[in-house]
């Protein structure tokens, strides 16, 4: 597995290479947000990006809606404020997990190994189906969303968010039990982080009724 790592801090970055290649991940490394989407968006794309935020040449919120702009590789974003990592949440950048700086090699991989277990995961027998909902379609074995006929782009972790939520349509799923299912490193992830990517799958589905919210409990899909 292939992993672009975008860090400017030479220091960081060759903790982070060494770590990711004993833990077996092949790591390329760039050091500028110009560098890290064409090489996301390339030929020979990874299988996850790790981004850094704050970059020399180019704001990293920017270089993360690039990215996510044509493609839906994981995108892990890391920052070295708190702050920070509530305005990504906040803005919806289609990044499928964050990290605050400082954290552990060990951290990290299992981050990754959650966000590519989500794109990757094999689908067991009764998931091969189509699934349709009123005008939703979701395909999990090719990871599709239509509305109608109009193909929806949904990220790894959105794509898991609306597949759970459609596992029992009507049914009211806590965020914590929605944190388990999909994230399942649910220890470093926030009731927040649901509610960010359900926010975005609302805004891309172009139905915000169709995921209902309960205050203070959870979520449900609720397709007439
Ligand atoms: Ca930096």
């Amino acid at each position: 597995m292939r992993i672009l790592l975008v860090e400017d801090d030479p220091a960081v970055a060759s903790g982070l290479s060494d770590g990711l290649r004993l833990a077996g991940f092949e790591v390329h490394h760039v050091t500028t947000g110009n560098e890290g989407s064409q090489y996301a968006l390339g030929a020979n794309p990874p299988d996850v990006v790790l981004l850094d935020l704050g970059l020399p040449d180019r704001d990293g919120y920017d270089v993360c809606r690039e990215i996510r702009a044509t493609s839906s590789v994981p995108i892990i974003v890391v920052s070295a404020r708190d702050d920070e990592i509530d305005r990504v949440v906040g803005l919806e950048l289609g990044a499928d997990d964050y990290l605050s700086k400082p954290f552990g090699v060990r951290e990290l991989v299992a981050r990754i190994r959650a966000v590519t277990r989500r794109t990757t995961s094999d689908a067991p027998g009764d998931k091969h189906e189509a699934q349709h909902i009123g005008q939703l379609m979701i395909d999990r074995r090719a990871q599709r969303v239509f509305v109608g006929d109009e193909e929806i782009h949904l990220t790894a972790t959105e794509f898991e968010l609306l597949s759970t939520l459609a596992e029992d349509p009507g049914a009211v799923l806590r965020r914590t039990e929605l944190l388990e299912r999909v994230w399942d490193t649910a220890l470093y992830v926030t009731p927040k982080t649901v509610d960010a990517h359900i926010a975005a799958i609302r805004k891309k589905i172009g139905h915000p009724e169709w995921i209902e919210s309960k205050r203070g409990v959870g979520f449900r899909l609720d397709i007439a």
